[in-house]
């Protein structure tokens, strides 16, 4: 995990939001400096971000909520490094992700972060074990055993690991898409909407099992939800309306959150 520590001065113009809501020096795990993304052009331009400037505490479990459209996937997609900013920067620890080549983007991808998708993203024809190690087994690297182990053992997976996805349920299903995420160990894993699809005592398994990588194993877990319940789970939650930070809430209730949500009418 990287260590930088930012100096004031680099998280100090207006508007700078940290996810931990303490001051600088603190550790941010990624970070972005006036991020905004427009898609398409002319009359049909949308500003998906405006102007962002957050930072992810690492070790830290986010909640990024905001109504529908407000621009909640595009940020994660961009400090993922899944798709690029119109202007702007993100950093990846002190790496900024616009400087690298495709090649290096692709690998620090591979190496420092996890995604998980609403959708769980599983291919069918693969077991759960071979979908769990598949984007390893892809980049040619090895999975560390031990870590594996207790990975697929802290999900619940260890009995259903030949299992293909149509043989498990959608709570072992995205069980699955989150040992996927972890498996290589990366520094910082985003979940979006991970519980979308799921019932609520599925869901609340994994988010419980999020949490506990946080508090386990000092994982960084950013996580777009609409469900108070579930951002109450976060230590932060960070407020997203038309492609701006409005708000940041630390040690949420799923009341206060919901109180916040009613203010703002999303
Ligand atoms: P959220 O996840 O908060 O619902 P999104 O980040 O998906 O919001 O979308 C933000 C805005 O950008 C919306 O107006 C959406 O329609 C638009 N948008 C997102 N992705 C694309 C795309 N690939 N092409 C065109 N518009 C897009
Ligand atoms: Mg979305």
């Amino acid at each position: 995990m990287s260590t930088t520590l930012f100096p004031p001065a680099d998280l100090a113009h207006p508007g700078a939001v940290a996810s931990n809501g303490t001051t600088p020096p603190y550790r941010l795990a990624a970070h972005t400096r006036l991020a905004t993304k427009t898609f398409g052009r002319g009359g049909t331009e949308v500003r998906a971000l405006d102007g962002v400037d957050v930072g992810l505490a690492a070790g830290e479990f986010t909640a990024i909520m905001g109504p529908s459209g407000s621009g909640k996937s595009t940020l994660m997609h961009c400090m993922a490094g899944l798709d690029t900013l119109s202007s702007g920067e993100v950093f990846v620890g002190d790496v900024e992700l616009g400087a690298l080549s495709d090649r290096e983007l692709t690998r620090l991808r591979r190496e420092q972060i996890g995604f998980v998708f609403q959708s769980f993203n599983l291919l069918p024809m693969l077991t759960a074990a071979e979908n769990i190690t598949l984007p390893m087994d892809l980049a040619g690297t090895k999975p560390d055993g031990e870590w594996l182990d207790s990975v697929i053992e802290t999900v619940g997976l260890t009995d259903r690991l030949k299992h293909r996805p149509s043989e498990l349920s959608g709570g072992q299903q995205q069980r699955v898409a989150v040992a996927r995420a972890l498996a290589a160990r990366p520094q910082l894993i985003f979940a979006d909407e991970p519980t979308g699809n799921l019932d609520s005592r599925t869901g609340s398994e994994i988010l419980g099992f999020m949490r506990y990588a946080v508090d386990r194993f000092a994982q960084t877990v950013v996580m777009v939800t609409h469900d108070p319940v579930a951002a109450a789970y976060a230590d932060t939650v960070l407020f997203l309306a038309d492609g701006r930070i409005v708000d940041s809430m630390s040690s949420p209730s799923a009341d206060r959150v919901l109180d916040r949500m009613k203010q703002f009418g999303a």
